[in-house]
């Protein structure tokens, strides 16, 4: 697994965040030229909490892509689905980064989503409590 930084190219970047189209471009060029295959993308909230805004919510295609969103001292991964939990886009997924344990207190509600997409045909999701 690898991850590419691109730069934020929105209009308002200390509040949106667009990815850098020539970077969102090599990146699936290289998919399709026998590369890894892009699972998500991350992003940060620098004043802010790990939860998706409204805003991310708005631009995420349903299409079972991770989005890891990072703030100065936590992190949380999160799946773009359908009719997710959170602004009807996503769930929360449940993550180790480096250490194995999990970045939160303790796991509101768990769920297992069964459909016919091979994204996540059954996959587990769980809401943190805060
Ligand atoms: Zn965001």
């Amino acid at each position: 697994m690898m991850s590419r930084p691109t730069n934020n190219v929105a209009a308002d970047p200390t509040r949106f965040f667009e990815i850098d189209p020539v970077a969102l471009i090599a990146a699936h060029r290289a998919v399709r030229e026998g590369g890894q295959a892009i699972i998500g993308h991350y992003h940060s909230h620098p004043s802010g909490d790990p939860d998706p805004s409204r805003a991310d919510a708005a631009d995420a295609v349903p299409d079972g892509s991770l989005w890891l969103i990072v703030t100065r001292a936590r992190a949380r991964l999160w799946r773009a689905v359908p009719h997710g939990g959170v602004h009807g886009r996503f769930d929360a997924v449940a993550f180790d980064c480096i250490t194995g344990n999990r970045l939160e207190s303790g796991v509101r509600t768990v769920s297992l989503a069964r459909n016919n997409d091979p994204l996540r045909a059954e996959s587990w999701s769980l809401t943190f409590d805060d």
